[in-house]
């Protein structure tokens, strides 16, 4: 994320849940020559544990070519956070921003204290990026992050990075996101601390590129790779189940994965 502040660019991160799409991920990146972050969303330690998720992304990371980060997504809970960084996450989000600014601040911070002990990143959020489907109301500018609220976050807590809101939302868009583009300069000019940009699904890529230029140094994706590795799935029982080797289903889907991933990494111009 440094880097990518440097270079006036943002990172990619992608939620994946299994190998496939950890895999896909990867080499993907690899195909781009890009870094990526992959990233876990705690609700999914019911289809994969904390420790296995970790043990593969790693594994296969040793392997790459291209830098590869490990994070968890999304954290409301200290001691599941903790849990995260013994079972062997490098970087984690704490998610305080349905509370107030200053529990906000308090709980953001402690997750920051221990986290630091073991090396590791931790990324808050101020301003609530809501979600599609809960009938969230992303376009009022008074939810959006205040600059000088966002220099003062980071700075009390240390936080590596910053989600903010500007106008993303989680989920598929009802109607077309508008980034609040002036809101996010004014961040960028009152912190220096990276930014990051929620609800990445559908948001147009020529306001992409403008965030990204303006601040945006992380940029989260989820709904639109989770909903491919869906429709991947499915074109292939729909067209060929039974007809070909069930082995098969792993390279059609991945390399789908794959595809999605090396065309949607374009977007950041770190090249590895
Ligand atoms: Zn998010």
């Amino acid at each position: 994320m440094e880097e990518a502040k440097k270079q006036n660019t943002s990172v990619i991160a992608f939620d994946a849940l299994d190998y496939n799409t950890i895999c896909s991920c990867i080499r993907g990146a690899e195909i781009a020559r890009r870094p990526v972050i992959i990233m876990l969303y705690p609700g999914m330690r019911e289809i994969i544990s904390f420790r296995s998720f970790a043990a593969i992304v790693k594994d296969l990371a040793q392997k790459a070519s291209v830098p590869v980060a490990l994070h968890l997504d999304h954290c409301t809970n200290y001691e599941l956070l903790m849990q995260a960084i013994e079972d062997g996450f490098t970087s984690v989000m704490a998610d305080g921003s349905t509370l107030s600014y200053e529990d906000n601040v308090r709980f953001t911070r402690s997750v920051v204290q221990a986290a630091r002990e073991k090396g590791v990143d931790v990324e808050g959020e101020l301003g609530h990026v809501g979600q599609v489907a809960a009938g969230d109301v992303y376009t009022d500018e008074r939810g959006f992050t205040l600059p000088e609220e966002a220099a003062s976050f980071a700075e009390e807590t240390g936080v590596t990075s910053l989600a903010v809101a500007i106008g993303s939302c989680h989920g598929m868009y009802k109607a077309e996101p508008k980034l609040a583009l002036d809101r996010l300069q004014e961040i960028r000019r009152a912190t220096g601390v990276p930014l990051v940009l929620h609800g990445g699904s559908g948001i147009p890529e020529d306001q992409l590129e403008k965030a990204f230029r303006m601040g945006i140094n992380k940029f989260n994706v989820a709904t639109e790779y989770v909903i491919l590795y869906e429709q991947l799935q499915h074109t292939f029982y729909t067209e060929q189940y039974g007809k070909v080797s069930p082995f098969e289903k792993y390279k059609v889907v991945r390399s789908g994965l794959e595809e999605y991933i090396a065309r949607k990494l374009q977007l950041c111009t770190i090249k590895v």
